[in-house]
């Protein structure tokens, strides 16, 4: 699907010698490197104050702690995207209130929070899937209007925008992953909060610090999350480089685009371009004839990968089976884990390689259907 060999060519000498940097330092926890990187997000993500910490889901997860989320509340997010969205709401004993998405852009519709708000809702959570922004206007405007937090979980999405703006840096908050396949990735796990608000940066700062400030006073319970210095010091290598790289997803996703247009068993990536810039975590289609898992299975035999990011609904997954959820409650997430799939898709991606899944997918129209 990706070939993280290829970016680490691209870029070798530099992170090669950050490395070297680095071990002549030998400050492995904290440091220059980590404090550059958060205010270079900062500065990226046009915020006051970036935290960063050990993963997307720690991100996810000290935000709605900070925010005082916890047992008696209800917090409103989408059913289709990965399970950690729901998992961080439900670990801090709140509940999960899924809200179906809209299938053209595979995000939270906006028109349906409403309904779901009740006196113990508290919180949403858009996520920015496969890189493209949610539908934010509409989501801050009901937030508003009931007092809402909102946390934009912005994992797949960095450097993405909606209306000029860039996605993290609307809601209150908003965490993002470095795991290896995001759009910025580091050799390891990683994750960083973006937020305007000083107290909110200050409150994350202590719960990821054992609940302290100064070394060994510590004010209250917290947890242990930290990105070390040496992904800080890879990802600061990276960070300059990630609006070409995500300028290189978009242009791959138009080759895409081009190339499958005609085949009518496929629907293509669907949003608003003069509102949005999608960066294509994912380049995700619908097939929509009822046989993705033959697709799948044809593509691998002709050596193609691809990959159903994600097979189950999180209203249906196992693990939230006490929200009592049933089939059919949310069909329009239901129906994209049965159609989606998505292509190869890296910045240093040739075209021969766009081609061969043009003329692959081409070639069974005359198979299957
Ligand atoms: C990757 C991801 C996360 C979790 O990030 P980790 O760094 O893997 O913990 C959360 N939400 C979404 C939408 C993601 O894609």
């Amino acid at each position: 699907m990706i070939d993280l060999y290829a970016q680490y060519l691209s870029i070798k000498q530099d992170i090669d010698s950050t490395l070297q940097t680095v071990f002549k330092k030998s400050t492995f926890i904290g440091g220059d490197y980590v404090e550059k990187l958060e205010a270079n997000i900062a500065q990226y993500c046009q915020t006051k104050y970036a935290v960063s910490c050990a993963s997307g889901t720690d991100a996810l997860y000290l935000s709605l702690w900070a925010l005082g989320v916890g047992p008696e509340d209800e917090v409103i997010t989408t059913p289709f995207t990965f399970f950690a969205t729901a998992e961080v709401i439900a670990r801090l004993g709140a509940t999960p209130i899924f809200v179906d998405i809209d299938t053209d852009t595979f995000n939270i519709n906006p028109n349906l929070i409403e309904t779901r708000i009740t006196k113990k809702t508290k919180a949403i959570i858009p996520v920015h899937l496969f890189g493209l922004s949610a539908d934010m206007n509409p989501i801050m405007k009901v937030a508003k209007k009931y007092r809402l937090y909102v946390i934009e979980d912005a994992c797949q999405a960095i450097g993405a925008m909606y209306q000029n703006k860039k996605v993290g840096a609307m809601g209150d908050i908003g965490g993002f992953s470095f795991y290896p396949t995001k759009n910025l990735g580091a050799y390891g796990d990683g994750g960083m909060v973006v937020t305007n608000q000083q107290l909110l940066a200050d409150k994350i700062r202590l719960l990821k610090n054992h609940g302290s400030k100064k070394k060994y006073c510590n004010e209250e319970i917290g947890i242990s999350s930290r990105l070390d210095a040496l992904q800080a010091a890879m990802l600061s290598v990276k960070l300059p480089y990630i609006d070409s790289w995500n300028n290189k997803r978009i242009k791959i996703s138009k080759k895409y685009h081009n190339l499958l247009s005609d085949i009518p068993w496929i629907k293509l990536p669907k949003y608003d371009e003069t509102k949005c810039k999608h960066v294509f975590n994912q380049y995700t289609v619908l097939i929509t004839n009822g046989k993705r898992n033959l697709v799948q299975s044809k593509l691998l035999e002709n050596g193609i990968a691809s990959t159903v990011y994600y097979p189950i609904p999180l209203h249906l997954i196992k693990a939230l089976s006490y929200l009592k959820y049933k089939k059919g409650d949310l069909p329009r997430a239901e129906q994209a884990c049965e159609e989606v799939l998505s292509f190869p898709l890296y910045p240093e991606m040739d075209d021969k390689k766009i081609i061969t899944v043009s003329k692959t997918l081409h070639s069974l129209s005359k198979i299957i259907f």
